[in-house]
């Protein structure tokens, strides 16, 4: 297993001194499984000083509503890589999730998480799974960016970039390459979101030309996932959205054994981030029965990126060894268990099976990473220097919110308003066109789009838009929002109402 390593971090571990990496031991089951890890580290030899940071909970309690310390920032910084235990995100709207906030603020654009089957030694159903879900980290929905717009509804906006898909797209394909992975599955719902989903789609098309030597399939998202869940041999690489990605690894990891087994990394151009893809368990805190193996596997991942692939391979088959052995945390109780331990105990197995490499599982050997790879995503200031494309404004979105009006008394109303640039073309409610020829059966929020354009599809300015606001507004009508329709190159940029 190699990831792409960071040029500082490269450049440090070309030398046999310690590294410096950030630690959080996090919140819940995290002090249990990373403190756990950190001794299989330290008993393995790893060239590794750790430098702890308080993040999660305490520090969200404490009034800092990101959960980190503003001085933490700079410790994640300066060490580029960090070993990071699962955070408890308080409930309650005035709390943003830190992992979220982490992830984003320091660009780290692939989450890799690879989810195998342990068979006979680990009971699942599907002993040959041995999947690597490429999950991208930065966008989507998780942009949170939420609004309440009436007394009905509220919005999430999912965002979509061209750069972002790009930069994940290239990355899962570079990783199957340098993984000898056959196939990359890219996984969208694009025939619903035609524009953002479409998007990630059509980039992993322009992309895939690029790498002869992989076998490339697009799955809608719904059929995939249940494809996944049956058949999971047929997959190799999965490249997906944000959510998506974080839904179908959460599974794939559960098909496993359990969602306690899987490790993950972070990348990014400049920092890297390790951790369990499970939460901070707060129903079994404290007890010391939590599985340490998806920390400890995020370990290895980590120090592959150090270059440490020694210590990697010699921790990796020391874990297999545990787990052949039957020496199993209750979360992997099953037929094949000789013994249930806990937290701690499954870490002092693993530490004396330091050095054994495993009898039935394949040993592991791990090389690392090429200092100068091959690839390094664009930097962020090479992305933006592009040239702008022909954008033209040939209409616009009004989104009002408006209580006790059919959708025809509402279109009376906005055509009596409409202005000599800006005609009402349609209404839709919740996405679905209401007028004209609408649907008496379709139920109707207070939350209109009303679409405004030009009678002879000239080009508008904000100007236009303006004028037309000034008239609503002055009429009583609640506006929310507006959206320009543009075209760019000439090419449509906007969707089509349900129905139109
Ligand atoms: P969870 O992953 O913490 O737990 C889900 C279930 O899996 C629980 O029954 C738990 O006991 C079990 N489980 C998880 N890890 C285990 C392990 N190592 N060994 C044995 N059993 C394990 O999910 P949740 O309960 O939905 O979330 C709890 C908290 O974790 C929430 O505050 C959430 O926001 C946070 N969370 C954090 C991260 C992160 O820090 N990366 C990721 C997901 C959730």
């Amino acid at each position: 297993m190699q990831t792409h390593t960071t040029q500082s971090s490269a450049s440090q571990s070309e030398t046999a001194e310690n590294i410096t990496i950030t630690v959080a031991l996090g919140d819940g089951i995290g002090p249990e499984i990373t403190q756990a890890t950190l001794r299989i580290l330290a008993a393995a030899g790893a060239r590794i000083t750790p430098e702890f940071i308080d993040i999660g909970e305490r520090v969200y309690l404490a009034g800092h509503s990101s959960g980190i310390h503003p001085a933490a920032w700079d410790t994640l910084r300066r060490n580029k890589v960090f070993l990071k235990g699962p955070i408890t995100t308080p409930s309650g709207s005035g709390y943003k999730s830190l992992n979220v906030t982490i992830r984003k603020s320091l660009g780290l654009y692939a989450n890799v998480r690879p989810c195998i089957s342990y068979a006979p030694f680990v009971s699942t159903l599907h002993p040959s799974m041995d999947v690597v879900i490429i999950r991208e980290n930065e966008e989507d929905l998780y942009a949170g960016i939420e609004h309440r717009q009436t007394d009905e509804v509220y919005q999430c906006l999912k965002l979509i970039t061209r750069p972002g898909c790009e930069k994940i797209i290239r990355y899962a394909f570079e990783y199957a390459r340098s993984h000898g992975r056959q196939k990359v599955t890219c996984m969208v719902k694009d025939n619903i979101m035609k524009m953002t989903d479409g998007l990630f789609y059509k980039v992993f098309q322009e992309i895939a030309p690029d790498y002869p030597d992989i076998k490339t399939e697009r799955l809608i998202i719904d059929i995939g996932s249940a494809k996944l869940a049956t058949r999971p041999a047929q997959f190799d690489v999965i490249v997906t959205l944000n959510l998506y990605g974080d839904i179908i690894s959460d599974i794939a990891a559960e098909m496993t054994g359990s969602v306690g087994l899987a490790g993950s990394a972070n990348i990014g151009d400049y920092v890297a981030m390790f951790e369990a893809i499970h939460g901070s368990a707060p129903d079994i805190a404290g007890q010391g029965i939590a599985n340490p193996s998806g920390m400890i596997l995020s370990a290895v991942m980590m120090l592959i990126h150090l270059r440490q692939a020694d210590i990697a391979t010699q921790i990796h088959n020391a874990w297999l060894s545990t787990i052949e052995e039957g020496i199993h945390t209750s979360d992997l109780q099953g037929s094949q268990s000789q013994q249930i331990v806990g937290t701690a105990a499954f870490a002092e197995a693993v530490i004396a099976r330091l050095g054994q490499t495993p009898k039935t599982f394949t040993p592991m050997l791990y090389q690392n990473p090429a200092p100068n790879v091959a690839y390094q995503a664009p930097k962020a200031d090479a992305i933006r220097n592009i040239t702008p494309l022909v954008k033209k404004m040939v209409g616009v979105d009004i989104f009002i919110h408006q209580h006790y009006l059919s959708p025809q008394q509402l279109a009376s109303r906005l055509t009596a308003l409409s202005t000599p640039a800006l005609v009402l073309e349609m209404i839709t409610n919740r996405g679905v066109k209401v007028w004209p020829e609408g649907f008496p059966e379709t139920f109707c929020t207070d939350h209109w789009r009303c679409r405004f354009t030009h009678p002879t599809q000239q080009n508008i300015d904000h100007k236009d838009i303006m004028q037309l606001l000034v008239k609503l507004t002055d009429c009583g009508i609640d506006v929310i929002k507006t959206e320009n329709l543009c075209t760019f190159n000439g090419e449509i940029g906007f969707a089509l109402g349900q129905g139109q």
